[in-house]
């Protein structure tokens, strides 16, 4: 039985790069839905297949939204793995990529990109991933790893190693973000370092997780207050018939998306909220004009879509997850980032095709 399971997966593998290649849109959404925890047995409004979500809001009515994949709640982090590993190698076929988490708090963003000790995520996956395409290959290549927090619209480096500030202490200044004569973005100062495998990767991240967890007054919210971002860039080097000589792939885990007025929360933690929600918004924003090719792609609303302007559009890459809740309690949240989602998705790609 393992060794069909294995081969099913080889095949499915195969299967998705070479969609993957023959992908017309840039931008693809996936919908990863929560298992129900032990003590929640009553029959959940929301249901799934592997590329449908349908939310019972009545008896009689029920509403279905699609996307380009959906990883019902019994799905594995290699089920999860094998769609998103062609987004991986693209950066080393001279792309650049972005893949977000996002959602409510709790429905399983770092589940998905961190993963736990012998469930691992995309995060190390994809790493171990490009190490090897690199091994692989006959060209040589130069790799690089930063890791960043925004909090309350600023840039946070997270591998400064004397990293000491407290969320609540004044905002130290804020990292600069510039763009150099080739529409390349940079980020004044932010440490950027050489990585020859996956162990000095690991060490660098935990010290990112350590200085973001250290910021927080309570560590469990703190991945609801910030959106956490990991860049890792792969420079090729002597290939002068590459279009760039850098690419890099961006790994965001979004901050929690519930709106912050139904949090009812107030002070520091409202303010922390609302930045969060207008990020979102001005995220939302970009990959829908994107979508519709609008002349002008209002990247500049926000830090997030500033951070991210030459990994979005254009030909870079681009893969949305957004988790959801099954349960009863979080349909409203459920069904905004269904909403949110469905906005995000390719829906003009028919008409593209029409025309051409
Ligand atoms: P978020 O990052 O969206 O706030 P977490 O990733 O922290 O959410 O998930 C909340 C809890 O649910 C964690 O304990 C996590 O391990 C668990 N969890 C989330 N998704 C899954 C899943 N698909 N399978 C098993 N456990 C999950």
């Amino acid at each position: 039985a393992l060794s069909t399971h294995v081969n099913e997966q080889n095949k499915r593998r195969r299967q998705v790069l070479n969609e993957f290649l023959d992908l017309k849109g840039n931008i693809r959404v996936f919908c990863r839905v929560k298992p129900l925890g032990k003590d929640e047995k009553v029959r959940p409004p929301v249901s799934s297949d592997t590329s449908n979500v349908i939310i019972k809001l009545t008896e009689t009515n029920r509403k279905a939204y699609s996307f380009d994949r959906v990883f019902e709640p019994d799905s594995s982090q290699d089920d999860v793995y094998i769609e998103i590993e062609p987004v991986i190698k693209s950066v080393i076929y001279g792309y650049n990529a972005c893949i977000f988490a996002y959602g409510q708090t709790g429905t399983g963003k770092t589940f998905t990109m961190e993963g736990l000790p012998g469930s691992l995520g995309i995060v190390p996956r994809a790493i171990q991933g490009l190490f090897k395409q690199v091994e692989e290959s006959n060209h040589k290549f130069r790799i690089t790893f930063s890791m960043l927090e925004i909090y309350m619209g600023n840039l946070r480096d997270l591998l400064i190693k004397s990293q000491a500030t407290k969320l609540k202490d004044p905002i130290p200044p804020s990292l600069s973000i510039n763009t150099n004569e080739k529409g390349e973005i940079n980020i004044d100062h932010l440490v950027n370092t050489e990585v020859s495998d996956f162990d000095e990767v690991f060490k660098l991240y935990k010290l990112g997780c350590r200085n973001r967890a250290t910021a927080s007054t309570n560590s469990n919210s703190v991945s609801s207050r910030s959106h956490c971002m990991i860049r890792v860039s792969i420079t090729c080097l002597g290939a002068s018939e590459r279009r760039r000589e850098t690419n890099k792939i961006w790994l965001v885990d979004l901050g929690g998306s519930e709106r912050v007025l139904k949090t009812r929360a107030t002070g520091r933690r409202f303010d922390e909220g609302k930045a969060i929600n207008l990020s979102l918004s001005a995220l939302g924003d970009v990959i829908n004009s994107l979508q519709h090719k609008n002349v002008h792609i209002p990247y500049r609303n926000s830090k997030l879509t500033q951070v991210l302007k030459d990994s979005l559009g254009q030909d870079s890459k681009t893969l949305m997850l957004v988790h959801i809740s099954p349960k009863e309690d979080d349909l409203c949240e459920t069904i905004c980032s269904l909403n949110f989602a469905t906005r995000a998705k390719n829906i003009h790609l028919g008409q593209d095709e029409s025309k051409e």
